[in-house]
């Protein structure tokens, strides 16, 4: 048995650990810092909402929403993330039409193909040792294909598709929810580059070894949390004032 803050372990959990055992110690541990509301992850929140708008929509009607609808969906929430804290150069304006454009185009190019039988599906599983794995799908459609939405700078490769652990643990919780192995993984990407463009890219599909490879990444991380293993890890492009929320703390602590 494993001595975790959380009684389950999450992707989030782990690649945050994976960057810096530091700041998973000030996230998940510690828990006194407020972390403050960056906007690059606030409007990627929005999107995401306005996807799972549409698709919950479908699951039950079979249709997708009207665009205008999920546009001004994305609008509304996007409207409440005005004090977010936003990189040089940008701005919560600039980010309208931005948000207008990635919505419409992928309401009206992708999501007509796309037929979900699971929205935002949140699963645990028990993975050996009494290790719980907890997950959250995006999107699991009748062709057994895992989609994971992401809005980035610039469009994710297949190769980092390929060797995502995040893909992989969507695909066992997808298996562990349904007796089935996927038939395939994809990120569809959100570019906020330029005017804003989609792309879908493929994950490949996930084997039982990508599984094994995936669970001994999760125990191993699990016993360091346990053996209250926190070093700080500066290497990683995470660790810049503006960044890390636990900068100022960490560098002076
Ligand atoms: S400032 Fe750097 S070392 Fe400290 S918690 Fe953040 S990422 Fe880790």
């Amino acid at each position: 048995m494993y001595n975790l803050p959380k009684p389950y372990l999450s992707h989030s959990q782990v690649s945050c650990y994976q960057m810096c055992p530091k700041q998973y110690w000030y996230r998940y541990i510690h828990k006194q810092i407020e972390e403050p509301i960056f906007a690059v992850l606030s409007f990627g929140t929005c999107y995401h909402a306005a996807m799972e708008f549409n698709f919950r929509h479908k699951l039950t009607y079979l249709t997708d929403r009207p665009v205008e609808e999920v546009v001004t969906y994305f609008l509304e929430r996007w409207s409440k993330c005005q004090h977010a804290i936003f990189e040089e150069g940008q701005s919560w304006a600039k980010h309208v039409n931005l948000g207008i454009s990635l919505v419409t185009k992928y309401m009206e190019d992708y999501a007509p193909q796309v037929n979900p039988i699971m929205v935002e599906q949140k699963h645990e599983m028990e993975i050996g040792e009494g290790l719980l794995f907890q997950g959250v799908l995006d999107l699991y459609t009748t062709e057994r294909k895992v989609i994971d939405f992401k809005t980035a700078a610039k469009a994710w490769s297949s190769s980092k598709a390929r060797e995502s652990d995040q893909l992989t643990g969507y695909a066992m919780l997808a298996f562990d929810l349904t007796a089935n192995w996927p038939t395939c993984t994809e990120i569809h990407c959100a570019v906020k580059e330029g005017e804003g463009s989609i792309k879908v890219v493929d994950g490949g599909p996930r084997f039982p070894y990508h599984i094994d490879d995936y669970k001994k990444t999760l125990h191993s991380t699990a016993r360091d949390i346990s053996e209250g293993i926190f070093y700080k890890d500066t290497s990683g492009w995470i660790c810049q004032k503006d960044r890390c929320p636990y900068f100022t703390d960490c560098m002076h602590g």
